[in-house]
Protein backbone atom coordinates (compact mmCIF):
# COMPACT_ATOMS: atom_id res chain seq x y z
CA UNK A 1 0.00 0.00 0.00
CA UNK A 2 1.25 3.22 -1.07
CA UNK A 3 0.26 6.73 -2.06
CA UNK A 4 1.44 8.96 -4.64
CA UNK A 5 3.69 12.34 -3.85
CA UNK A 6 5.23 14.62 -6.44
CA UNK A 7 9.01 14.40 -6.48
CA UNK A 8 11.40 17.15 -7.99
CA UNK A 9 12.79 15.69 -11.22
CA UNK A 10 15.85 18.28 -10.66
CA UNK A 11 16.47 18.20 -6.90
CA UNK A 12 14.95 15.05 -5.66
CA UNK A 13 12.33 16.90 -3.35
CA UNK A 14 8.81 15.41 -2.78
CA UNK A 15 6.00 17.46 -2.97
CA UNK A 16 2.20 16.95 -1.51
CA UNK A 17 0.19 18.70 -2.59
CA UNK A 18 1.49 18.48 -6.47
CA UNK A 19 2.93 22.06 -7.24
CA UNK A 20 3.90 24.05 -10.64
CA UNK A 21 7.19 24.81 -9.74
CA UNK A 22 9.40 23.27 -7.16
CA UNK A 23 9.59 25.54 -4.46
CA UNK A 24 13.55 24.32 -3.45
CA UNK A 25 14.85 24.53 -6.90
CA UNK A 26 12.38 26.13 -9.09
CA UNK A 27 12.04 23.84 -12.09
CA UNK A 28 8.91 23.08 -13.51
CA UNK A 29 9.52 18.91 -13.84
CA UNK A 30 7.93 16.47 -12.22
CA UNK A 31 7.42 12.99 -11.56
CA UNK A 32 5.14 10.76 -9.55
CA UNK A 33 7.00 8.71 -6.61
CA UNK A 34 4.84 6.23 -4.26
CA UNK A 35 5.40 7.10 -0.66
CA UNK A 36 4.99 4.11 1.89
CA UNK A 37 4.98 5.13 5.06
CA UNK A 38 4.40 8.33 7.48
CA UNK A 39 5.45 9.18 11.38
CA UNK A 40 2.37 10.60 12.60
CA UNK A 41 3.22 13.82 14.41
CA UNK A 42 -0.02 15.11 15.75
CA UNK A 43 -3.78 13.92 15.35
CA UNK A 44 -6.97 16.06 15.95
CA UNK A 45 -10.30 14.81 15.99
CA UNK A 46 -12.79 16.59 14.39
CA UNK A 47 -16.60 16.83 15.23
CA UNK A 48 -17.86 14.09 13.53
CA UNK A 49 -15.60 12.07 15.02
CA UNK A 50 -13.17 12.15 11.52
CA UNK A 51 -9.51 12.04 13.11
CA UNK A 52 -6.88 14.09 10.88
CA UNK A 53 -3.25 13.81 11.36
CA UNK A 54 0.16 15.25 10.43
CA UNK A 55 1.91 12.97 9.15
CA UNK A 56 6.29 13.03 8.64
CA UNK A 57 7.81 11.49 5.30
CA UNK A 58 11.24 10.77 4.55
CA UNK A 59 13.09 13.75 3.12
CA UNK A 60 11.21 15.93 5.52
CA UNK A 61 8.04 16.31 3.43
CA UNK A 62 4.47 16.74 6.06
CA UNK A 63 1.89 15.55 4.61
CA UNK A 64 -2.07 15.76 6.83
CA UNK A 65 -4.08 13.00 6.11
CA UNK A 66 -6.84 11.25 7.53
CA UNK A 67 -6.47 8.30 9.58
CA UNK A 68 -8.99 5.18 9.06
CA UNK A 69 -9.16 2.08 11.58
CA UNK A 70 -7.57 1.76 14.78
CA UNK A 71 -5.99 4.24 17.01
CA UNK A 72 -2.72 5.94 16.72
CA UNK A 73 -0.27 7.80 18.68
CA UNK A 74 2.34 10.55 17.46
CA UNK A 75 5.78 8.29 16.76
CA UNK A 76 3.67 5.50 15.39
CA UNK A 77 4.36 4.69 11.60
CA UNK A 78 1.53 4.03 9.45
CA UNK A 79 1.08 3.05 5.95
CA UNK A 80 -0.19 5.70 3.18
CA UNK A 81 -2.77 5.09 0.81
CA UNK A 82 -4.97 6.93 -1.73
CA UNK A 83 -7.15 4.27 -1.16
CA UNK A 84 -10.59 5.57 1.09
CA UNK A 85 -11.65 1.98 2.27
CA UNK A 86 -7.93 0.30 2.40
CA UNK A 87 -7.90 -2.98 4.68
CA UNK A 88 -7.99 -3.24 8.49
CA UNK A 89 -5.60 -1.63 10.83
CA UNK A 90 -4.67 2.14 11.31
CA UNK A 91 -4.20 3.76 7.21
CA UNK A 92 -3.48 7.14 6.35
CA UNK A 93 -5.61 8.34 3.48
CA UNK A 94 -4.18 10.92 0.97
CA UNK A 95 -6.82 12.01 -1.39
CA UNK A 96 -5.52 13.14 -4.15
CA UNK A 97 -5.22 12.98 -8.33
CA UNK A 98 -1.94 11.68 -8.73
CA UNK A 99 -1.50 12.49 -12.22
CA UNK A 100 -2.21 16.35 -11.28
CA UNK A 101 0.31 18.55 -12.79
CA UNK A 102 2.67 15.37 -14.16
CA UNK A 103 4.91 15.65 -17.13
CA UNK A 104 3.86 12.79 -19.33
CA UNK A 105 7.36 11.17 -20.34
ZN1 LIG B 1 13.41 20.93 -7.13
Amino acid sequence: MSAMVQECRSCRSLLFPARLFCPVCGEDSFSTVAAEHGTVEQTTTLSGGTVLATLGLNGGLRVIARLTGSESKPGQSVPLTNDPNAGSGVNAYIPIDSNLNEDQP
